[in-house]
């Protein structure tokens, strides 16, 4: 019988150049992530699903080992047509090993014998005409590390957008200046897990602080539409300075950015924190709150934190989007994009007109559904 290597062995091609050099003695260089990996001929990068084969990389291709059609509040994008249906689809690895990950079945399944998702073979026009069947109008590639199956990502999203469907990446925001040029003309909304803002804490999942500041930098200076998701770890990451330090950063980036404080709950190996109270996300959301941001949400909470599900304008005031949970309870952004009451512009991507929820697979969260919460990796 094939291993999982064997099979993902089979379904590759050659990374695009523009995501890759080769070096001297038939080494390689990878740009899908910030790791910028050196490859050996034979070896493969730290994401262990892109390989360096005789001099050249090859990368995942061809497959997905997760579909799933999930509100796109769930990615969580709340500034990007809300109720919409967003098909998500996944590949397998990641580029990070966070001890907490709620997708560590396909992030980790190269990594972790107990991580088992088998891959199925996938063709990107099958792929649209099922989202299209199913209602959806946005295509999401989540689940996994989208940035280390980029190229894959994109061959599906050139089909997707001739289908008229908006494209979104759910990433932890580990990228590089070479892939954020090449993703660019084929993702709409971006969404970064921002874990921390100490460069120790990013070690311990394997990762570096100085380039996931440097891709949401660079995100929004490429004009993706950006939300950014903290979940937020008793003991790890709460604390007033850290949660403080990563507000300002986000603020000094754009003050519109919508900010995410989400609650942990103990999940793969992570299970000595407590869970996250709502105390603990109403102190997080203040604390950006006073560094200037204006939107400022509490997640995974849902219906105990007052009015941090809501989208408010940042002008007069006015309720633009009521939520519970995933749930639009309300909706008042009129067609242009604006406040109805004192036309003052909305930063997001619109519909012109809400088309209620998910119009063909209405979702309405069930009250006490734990684990149906905002995805972190
Ligand atoms: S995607 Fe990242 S981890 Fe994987 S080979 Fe490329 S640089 Fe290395």
């Amino acid at each position: 019988m094939s291993s999982l290597k064997d099979i993902l062995d089979q379904n590759v091609r050659e990374a695009a150049p523009e995501l890759y050099a080769k070096l001297d003695r038939q080494r390689v260089r990878c740009y899908a992530c910030g790791h910028e990996c050196p490859i050996p001929e034979g070896q493969a990068g730290v994401c262990k699903v892109r390989y360096n084969r005789g001099g050249a990389l090859y990368v995942p291709w061809g497959y997905v080992a997760g579909v799933q059609c999930d509100p796109i509040e769930k990615k969580p994008f709340f500034h990007a047509y809300p109720g919409a249906l967003a098909y998500s689809f996944g590949m397998l690895g990641c580029d990070l090993h966070c001890g907490y990950c709620q997708n560590w079945v396909t992030s980790q399944a190269i990594r972790d014998p107990h991580a088992v998702s088998p891959p199925q073979r996938a063709v990107p026009e099958r792929m649209v005409d099922e989202a299209l069947t199913l209602g959806a109008k946005v295509m999401v590639s989540t689940y996994n590390e989208p940035l280390i199956t980029a190229e894959w990502a994109v061959e599906i999203f050139r089909q997707a957008k001739v289908a008229g469907l908006v494209t979104g990446f759910v990433s932890n925001g580990n990228g590089t200046p070479q892939v954020l040029e090449f993703l660019r003309n084929w993702v709409d909304l971006y969404k970064v897990d921002l874990k921390s803002f100490d460069d120790h804490h990013y070690r311990q999942l394997g990762g570096r602080l100085q380039p996931i500041l440097d891709t949401i930098r660079q995100l929004h200076a490429l004009d993706f539409w950006i939300e950014i998701v903290t979940l937020v770890v008793p003991g790890f990451n709460d604390s007033d300075d850290e949660l403080k330090r990563m507000a300002d950063f986000l603020a000094s980036v754009s003050p519109t950015m919508p900010w995410h404080v989400t609650a942990f709950h103990a999940d793969y190996k992570m299970t000595d924190p407590p869970d996250t109270t709502a105390d603990i996300l109403l102190r997080a959301a203040q604390i950006g709150k006073d560094a200037g941001l204006k939107f400022v949400y509490a997640g995974n909470l849902p219906g105990r934190v007052g009015e941090l599900e809501n989208t408010c304008c940042v002008q007069c005031g006015a309720l633009l989007i009521e939520r519970w949970g995933y749930l639009i309870r309300s909706y008042q952004i009129n067609a242009a994009g604006c406040c109805p009451k004192c036309n003052a512009a909305a930063p997001g991507r619109w519909a012109k007109a809400f088309d209620g929820q998910i119009a063909h697979m209405p979702f309405v969260p069930r009250r006490g559904r734990a684990r149906d919460t905002v995805t972190s990796k």
